[in-house]
């Protein structure tokens, strides 16, 4: 499922952070799970707030959920919104033992910051988005691993 080859996108500034979740929210289905991997500050909230804007959710109530590890949002495409953050998961095994297996298969879409806390748990065909700090040390770059379709349409667009 793994690409060979990770798209990479450069993101400019939080706008563009915020356009690159909107535009990905153009591709999910219900049970799509995406993983996203970066530091404390890399964008990976930011990503989501655009992720569920465009899904119709309030984004100023899309945080990162410290205490919480898990937020449901209700969607205007008739399935939830599952925001996991696993940053302060002590213990992979917490995380199963919130029923994340089930919630990933029960028809909504979920995003789980930090998810290489938590790598065993995620589904094979899970969407793995990287961001890192660009070189410059203020904009981020991406590094997406999708279906080939998506990232084909993506790098077109
Ligand atoms: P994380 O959830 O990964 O800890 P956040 O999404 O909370 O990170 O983002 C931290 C900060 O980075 C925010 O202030 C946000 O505005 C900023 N940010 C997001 N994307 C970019 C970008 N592409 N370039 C510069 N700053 C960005
Ligand atoms: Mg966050």
């Amino acid at each position: 499922m793994k690409p060979a080859n990770p798209l990479i996108i450069h993101l400019n500034d939080e706008i563009a952070t915020l356009n690159l979740g909107e535009r990905l929210a153009g591709f999910v289905q219900p049970g799509t799970v995406i993983a996203l991997i970066g530091n404390l500050g890399a964008g990976k909230t930011t990503f989501t707030k655009g992720f569920a804007r465009a899904l119709g959710v309030d984004e100023t109530s899309v945080t990162s959920p410290t205490y919480l590890l898990q937020q449901d949002y209700t969607t205007n495409r008739g399935f939830l919104l599952h925001h996991f953050d696993v940053y302060r998961l002590d213990d992979p095994d917490e995380f199963e033992a919130l029923g994340v297996g089930e919630t990933f298969d029960n028809g909504g879409v979920s995003i789980v910051e930090w998810a290489d806390k938590a790598i065993d748990s995620m589904p094979k065909n899970t969407w793995w988005i990287t961001i890192h700090h660009a070189e410059d040390g203020l904009s981020r770059t991406a590094e997406l691993q999708l279906p080939e379709e998506i990232q084909r349409e993506l790098n077109e667009a």
